[in-house]
């Protein structure tokens, strides 16, 4: 029943200027700074006036508040911030790959002024960039020389843009993948200025198909990792070392790209074993590019090993000023590296490492814990199970690996609409202040906890996530 005596209730409504003032808003400005939180504060004042009848009550600050929050959360260019991967793919490129060990963490504050990037503090003089990382490379690969730029892709375009520039390279047909966010080998060549020369099938290269396809304009021979696809059955892949020989026997240089390239046989840790740089160097191979991102665990970075005649090559490249890395990569790529030569350092703090290596049973004990105060905050119109599933290694390392995980299945309990429930609920996941990534698949929601090492942090969003 409408009271005339009582005020429009949209009059009540704070003014923007005395609603940017309240401490809580004010927070929210070093976030995502003050002109896009007065923008986002006035929409949603005048959309909740617009919304308003006058026999509405006016909602009150802190709803207010909690709104502007979630709106602002849900926009992009604030920066990269921290997410939940729950998606069950370890190494997911769209969420930054490799969670960062703390040491890495640790350096790159500390390098963020200014540093001795490339000064050298004996002489006084100009330094070397790569310096800082070259010897803990060599050592661990056996390589005579290393340098480092801003991706893989950019290695192997230096690589080939390097030895190959207007001239020939003969690669497998098995090997001109894509590596996903549009990387193809075939463009990456062209725009190195390289003339792929297919060779072999592909199912089966033999030595002699490269030897074939070798003449006067060949530039050096190329081997590619095919990384997210596996060819079985009636296969041939030539190895490095017979490729070494060709190589050789031509005077042409011979690079892999490796792609994931971890410094640790990865049997080591119950994982298929990945090619490892040192032993492409050790079979023959002059250079060997990896990413520094992938099963490494380090930051973003295009690492190239090899002989120094080859690495002295890529250096005096002027593409290589265009690709050079940042020392904040550099700080965190050589702390990364010093954690190699001992296994225990290395499972217990690259983070990559610790998730791939996490055994089923620790994972299901977590989501034990973790369903049912999943189940209260979501809930009578939810179903939470725990349940059994297979994570990834992601970013084309050992692609057919399926490591045993466990997590949570989350389906809505009505059963109609449910595609559009569970869509909801995911935006809803994704709009927490930290927030949680899992994927939708058989009309649930799953959430793989392999890489959840926060449960506390997890736990203390849910209160926000009944709210929401
Ligand atoms: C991942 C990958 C690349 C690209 O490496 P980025 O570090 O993502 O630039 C190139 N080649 C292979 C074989 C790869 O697996």
């Amino acid at each position: 029943m409408s009271d005339a005596a009582s005020p429009d209730p949209r009059a009540s409504l704070p003014a923007v200027d005395r609603f940017m003032a309240l401490p809580a808003v004010t927070v929210l400005e070093a976030d995502w700074g003050r002109p896009t939180v007065l923008a986002e504060a006035r929409q949603l004042l005048a959309e909740t006036r617009q919304g308003l009848t006058s026999q509405d009550r006016v909602p009150d600050t802190d709803s207010l508040i909690r709104q502007l929050a979630s709106r602002l959360s849900a926009m992009p260019g604030r920066g990269p911030r921290p997410v939940f991967n729950l998606t069950g793919t370890v190494i997911h490129t769209n969420l930054g790959r490799s969670p960062l060990p703390r040491s890495a963490i640790t350096a790159m504050m500390a390098a963020g002024g200014s540093t001795d990037v490339e000064f050298d503090l004996a002489s006084g003089r100009r330094g070397e960039r790569d310096h800082h990382v070259e010897r803990l490379l060599c050592q661990l690969t056996g390589a005579e020389a290393a340098t480092v730029v801003n991706n893989n892709a950019a290695a192997v375009l230096l690589t080939l843009n390097t030895f190959a520039d207007g001239r020939e390279v003969p690669v497998s047909r098995g090997e001109l993948v894509e590596i996903g966010g549009s990387f193809r080998i075939p463009d990456i060549m062209r725009r190195a200025g390289a003339r792929l020369i297919e060779v072999g099938t592909t199912n089966r290269t033999h030595p002699q198909d490269y030897a074939e396809a070798i003449g006067p304009d060949t530039g050096m021979l190329f081997k590619v990792h095919p990384s997210n696809y596996v060819i079985t059955g009636f296969q041939r892949e030539s190895g490095i070392g017979e490729l070494a020989a060709i190589a050789r026997a031509h005077g042409l240089p011979l690079a892999w790209d490796l792609g994931s390239g971890s410094l640790v046989d990865t049997s080591r840790f119950g994982l298929a074993r990945e090619p490892m740089p040192g032993d492409a160097l050790a079979a023959g191979a002059d250079l060997v590019t990896f990413s520094g991102d992938k099963l490494l665990g380090g930051p973003q970075a295009g690492i190239i090993v090899g002989s120094q005649e080859a690495v002295a090559a890529i250096r005096r490249n002027p593409l290589k000023r265009a690709l050079r890395v940042d020392k904040l990569i550099l700080a965190a790529l050589a702390a990364v590296l010093r954690l190699y030569g001992d296994e225990d350092a290395l499972r217990r703090e690259v983070p990559v490492l610790r998730l791939l290596t996490r055994g089923q049973a620790d994972i299901l004990r977590l989501a034990e814990r973790v369903s049912p105060q999943m189940a209260a905050c979501l809930g009578p119109d939810w179903r939470v199970d725990v349940i059994e599933l297979a994570s990834q290694i992601g970013s084309g390392a050992l692609p057919v690996a399926n490591l045993p995980s466990a997590g949570l299945a989350i389906a809505p309990v009505p059963e109609r609409g449910r595609g559009e429930a569970l869509d909801a609920l995911h935006l809803r996941l994704r709009r927490l202040p930290v927030p949680i990534i899992g994927r939708v698949q058989q009309d649930r929601l799953l959430l793989d906890l392999r890489c959840l090492e926060d449960e506390a942090g997890l736990l203390a969003q849910l209160p926000e996530l009944a709210a929401s």
